[in-house]
């Protein structure tokens, strides 16, 4: 049996990236996965990579190209005659991206010295690693170390089941052959907004079933507000409250039955996204007397370190407790390589930003103000609209602001939320600010570029003080 100092299970941005790292600090590495790629050969990288963040923000693109050509060039005084869309070509490029950079850690592999295995891992006693291939052939390695990096699979709706045709995941809704004509999402969630905009881009009628009443209550409520008003500007029909009870497939179409404070209403779309969140992958992945504890929603038990508590058995990403997003799994790969090899990782996710790439898009980092007045913390608050930003105008990009939020007697930053045009990019400035213990003062005293776009995130940290340059600083 083949030893390795680690065996990382699942090959995804915790995984992989975790690998890579170990393999340079010296470790004999190997990282496991069973994915394959339309090809039919191993295709690394994970849901992120093969049906996740990467082609999706393929689409998202390739659909804002085209909504801008039919929605937004005739005010630059560009016109162009009937713009059509290729839907085949234009998920071609988006596969075409994936295999770029699936094939891309095949080669970051080979480089580092990681040896990867094709098929499904799963952990038994004493840190062995059961290996079973497409084929059902079986192969076993040893672990000095194993870390469980096995990922999420979307959840189901036992009332409507994916099928691949009609009732789809996100993997579906990213390989659609045309455009539907009525699109239908369960879920006004990350990848319900992100997946509905490009439908919706491209000329489908959507409409996006929200069991909460709150619009993304995971975000600060201003941000929450102002982007809901964008979206039902652009024609997203998000209806909040909406409890869906029936998802029945007749005749190719789906009706789908939902109930609000209106009453019960019955639509009938072309395909239905099912986006309602999404679980742990856990099951099968580990041998009950491996000694690896699950909780209740199928994560394995980790503590601060990812340690599952079983001697060298680790475990990172979207299969244990914190936020599902690529970039946490990422650093917590990192850290527990590190932590294996004798460094100091560490994963600070009070300072993990989120961002979706919805237009506008919207970015945060910290706490919300909710949590911050649930907390008791004295705090001041400032904020910054796009529209009073020059590059933004002349960009045509005047929705969203920028609002921080600072501790009322430290000025310390909590929290930066903001929506508007390229915010994904602009919150890193915040991400590095708070992680360094930083002030509103600080980013109010640091030069900006003039004109950016980073000037809102300027503005608004004078705003704390109430000393905002380009508007009229009210009392909050
Ligand atoms: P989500 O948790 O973001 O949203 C799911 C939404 O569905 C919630 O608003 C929830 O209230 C709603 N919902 C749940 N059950 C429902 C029901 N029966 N009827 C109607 N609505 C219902 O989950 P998601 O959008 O499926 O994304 C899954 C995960 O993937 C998330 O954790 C997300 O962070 C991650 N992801 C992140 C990004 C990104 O960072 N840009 C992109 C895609 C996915």
């Amino acid at each position: 049996m083949e030893q390795f100092d680690v065996v990382f299970i699942g090959a995804g941005p915790a995984g992989y990236v975790g690998a890579i790292r170990a393999a340079q600090l010296g470790l004999k590495t190997a990282c496991i996965d069973a994915f394959t790629g339309k090809d039919g050969k191993q295709a690394l990288g994970g849901t992120c990579l093969n049906v996740g963040c990467i082609p999706s923000k393929a689409l998202l693109d390739s659909s804002k190209q085209f909504h801008d050509l039919t929605h937004a060039f005739a005010d630059h005084g560009i016109a162009a005659k009937e713009p059509t869309i290729d839907v085949a070509r234009m998920i071609g490029r988006k596969d075409k991206i994936v295999k770029q950079f699936t094939s891309g850690i095949t080669q970051l592999f080979k480089a580092n010295k990681v040896t990867a295995f094709h098929g499904f891992g799963r952990l038994r006693k004493d840190r062995v690693v059961e290996i079973t291939a497409a084929d059902g052939a079986k192969t076993e390695i040893r672990g000095t170390n194993v870390v469980l990096a096995t990922g999420s699979k979307p959840i189901e709706l036992p009332f409507a089941k994916f099928d691949g045709r009609h009732i789809l995941d996100n993997a579906g809704a990213l390989d659609l052959a045309e455009v539907p004509k009525r699109l239908g999402v369960i879920g006004a969630g990350v990848i319900g907004l992100e997946l509905g905009s490009v439908w919706k881009r491209l000329g489908s009628e959507v409409v996006i079933l929200e069991a909460m009443t709150d619009f993304l209550a995971a975000a600060d409520a201003d941000i929450a507000r102002a982007a809901l008003k964008e979206f039902r500007k652009q024609g997203l029909d998000i209806r909040l409250g909406a409890k869906v009870s029936k998802a029945e497939v007749k005749k190719g179409a789906v009706h789908v039955t939902y109930a609000d404070a209106k009453g019960e209403e019955t639509l009938v779309f072309d395909k239905l996204l099912v986006a309602v969140g999404r679980r742990a992958a856990s099951e099968d992945c580990v041998d009950p007397d491996s000694g690896v504890r699950l909780d209740e929603r199928g994560r394995y038990v980790v503590d601060d370190h990812n340690w599952t508590g079983v001697e060298g058995v680790w475990a990172v990403g979207d299969c244990v407790r914190g936020a599902m997003l690529a970039h946490k799994g990422s650093e917590e790969g990192v850290a527990v390589a590190e932590l294996i090899a004798g460094k100091a990782g560490h994963v600070n996710h009070d300072t993990i930003p989120w961002v979706i790439y919805t237009e506008p898009e919207i970015a945060w980092v910290g706490k919300t103000e909710a949590e911050v007045k649930a907390a008791g913390i004295p705090y001041r608050t400032g904020s910054f609209p796009f529209a009073a930003i020059g590059r933004a105008v002349a960009m045509n990009e005047t929705a969203g602001l920028v609002k921080m939020i600072a501790h009322a007697e430290t000025d310390r930053i909590l929290g930066v939320h903001m929506v508007g045009a390229c915010v994904s990019e602009l919150i890193a400035e915040c991400v590095v600010a708070m992680e360094f213990h930083g002030a509103a003062e600080d980013l109010a005293r640091i030069c900006h570029a003039h004109p950016t776009l980073s000037e809102a995130v300027h503005e608004a940290a004078l705003a704390v003080d109430r000393r905002a340059l380009h508007k009229a600083n009210g009392p909050g």
